[in-house]
């Protein structure tokens, strides 16, 4: 253990060298724990286990012994599929304090967590648990006189991180497919908010999911989650993240052994208020697309096309709408937006992990922003000096090449451009690294099917925003990710398909 941390600390800053020292000497097990915090506060939640490279190899060994010898990818698809179901009754059951784990580790509204984010993890294992015993391969008609069958099976060990802006659905959205399919999993939590997995853990274990299957490990990306992205022994890798992360997984995977590879990346989502639109609805449903979640959302509707004939009106009622915004304490009834989540400052000093502080990455684009020249119409700056608040921040006069019209920022500023007509929209809409969705709102059905058309993106929601019911597909187009998870999409993420070929009758040469 020591040796490991004098060879991280080699490459610190002194300052931070002192410090680590300082908290060696007076925490016990610091290496082998990290703080969670409270984004209201600043203040430590709980110290959680900080899986490493051993625990990650340990995991996988658990969910390679389970898959090839446990009864999971054996046991029919029936008693699975029953599992499931049991686990989605306990997450119903203990719905409000998985809410109240999701609001203290992230800083999310409590009543968004307990009315829409819970109940839709509890809808995704239902969906899934459904499909456990639906799953079948075809007959094929082949040439000659062959019987030719496809066997759909479980791929094997399952490696998946998630992100930390929507934990427990992140966890819904990986792991209900997979364990529908039969396999095992080892799965990587966010730093930032390990806790509610942490719990789903327990109650899977609770309904009958037999030991080894699901492998949880709490630590950080470039320890615990480099060491899964560049395991042996993991078949298929699952990850959401920003699109850096991605490109490292994707090396990590092709370095090691191939394993096949999904991702669902970043975005910078156009959201296009067209010239005939109901102005009030167009300003209220832009402003969710932006803002919900503390703007936290890998689709979320961050570069907001106003046609020219709207925009004043429109910037006039969105800053007004965003002024309305209720900021405060998640705990607290009628919240619209809590803090934005943290990591503890000794922990992203020593991993090198500075650009994943939301909180200063978000003021450091507005700062941008402001010098690159866009106007700052409300906002831009911190609420209160006590935890990580940012108030909802509106720019006006945006220009496609500034970085806040083309960079992620994942926090809560809206930005405005305007356009002049529908093939200059198009064009500057798609002109994006990133392709994952759009929203569209217009009260002509033809504008609505050119654009859902001509969009290079995985999603596009007309005239409504967020509909992330489980059997509809999410990705990305370009570098928004690499295939298809939710829906019946999301099955083929973990399964193989092997092609059984029988003579029709006893060939000649048996
Ligand atoms: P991130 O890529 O920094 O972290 C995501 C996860 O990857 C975390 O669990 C982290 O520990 C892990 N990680 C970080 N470095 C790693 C490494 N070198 N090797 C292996 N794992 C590593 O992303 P973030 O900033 O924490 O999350 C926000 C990003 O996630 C945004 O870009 C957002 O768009 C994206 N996101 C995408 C979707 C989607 O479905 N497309 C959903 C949610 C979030």
């Amino acid at each position: 253990m020591y040796s490991n941390s004098t060879t991280i600390l080699a490459n610190k800053p002194s300052i931070h060298y002192m410090l680590l020292l300082k908290l060696i000497i007076n925490e016990k097990n610091f290496w082998k724990t990290f703080p969670t915090l409270d984004p209201r506060t600043g203040e430590v939640i709980a110290h959680v286990a900080e899986g490493d490279a051993e625990d990650v190899n340990r995991a996988v060994s658990a969910a390679r012994k389970a898959f090839d010898e446990g009864p999971w990818p054996k046991m029919t698809a029936y008693e699975r599929s029953r599992v499931l179901f049991r686990f989605a009754d306990l997450i119903e059951k203990h719905n409000d304090e998985i809410a109240a784990l999701e609001t203290w580790d992230n800083g999310k509204p409590f009543e968004q967590a307990a009315k829409i984010e819970v109940p839709m993890v509890v809808r995704f294992f239902r969906y899934y648990a459904g499909f456990a015993d639906k799953i079948h391969g075809l007959t094929v008609p082949a040439d000659g006189e062959y019987h030719v069958q496809t066997l759909h099976e479980p791929i094997g060990v399952a490696g998946q991180i998630i992100p930390w802006n929507f934990p427990l659905l992140m966890f819904a959205w990986k792991v209900a497919p997979a364990l529908a399919c039969g396999n095992t999993i080892v799965l990587k939590t966010a730093e930032q908010t390990p806790l509610s997995a942490l719990y789903a853990a327990t109650l899977l274990q609770e309904a009958g999911l037999p030991p080894g299957v699901l492998n949880v490990v709490s630590g950080f990306g470039p320890t615990a989650g480099a060491s899964l992205a560049s395991h042996m022994d993991i078949d298929k890798f699952a990850f959401t993240g920003s699109t850096d992360t991605g490109k490292k997984i994707l090396e990590l995977a092709a370095k090691s052994n191939l394993k096949t590879v999904t991702l669902e990346l970043g975005g910078k989502s156009p959201f296009i208020v067209c010239e005939d639109a109901d102005v009030d609805k167009a300003v209220e449903m832009a402003h969710f697309a932006l803002f919900f979640n503390q703007g936290q959302c890998c689709c979320s509707g961050s570069r907001t096309f106003v046609h020219e004939k709207v925009y004043d009106e429109f910037l006039e009622k969105a800053k007004a709408r965003a002024e309305r915004r209720l900021v405060g304490d998640p705990f607290k009834g009628g919240i619209e937006q809590g803090p934005q989540p943290h990591l503890h400052f000794l922990r992203f000093c020593i991993l090198n992990q500075i650009d994943s502080v939301q909180f200063k990455k978000i003021l450091k684009y507005i700062d941008y922003g402001v010098k690159a020249g866009a106007k700052l119409e409300t906002g831009g700056e911190r609420v209160g000096t006590k935890g990580f608040y940012i108030k909802p921040t509106v720019f006006s006069d945006v220009q496609d090449d500034m970085p806040i019209a083309c960079e992620e920022i994942f926090g809560p500023v809206q930005t405005i451009l305007k356009y002049k007509d529908l093939n200059e929209v198009i064009r500057r809409a798609n002109n994006s690294r990133y392709g994952l969705a759009a929203g569209v709102f217009t009260q002509n059905i033809d504008t609505a099917n050119t654009l859902a058309r001509a969009l290079r993106v995985g999603s596009v929601f007309i005239n409504c925003y967020y509909i992330f019911d489980a059997p509809i597909p999410f990705g990305g187009y370009k570098m928004s990710g690499i295939g298809r998870e939710k829906g019946i999409y999301g099955l083929s993420n973990y399964l193989q398909v092997k092609a059984v070929v029988t003579p029709l009758k006893n060939p000649a040469w048996l």
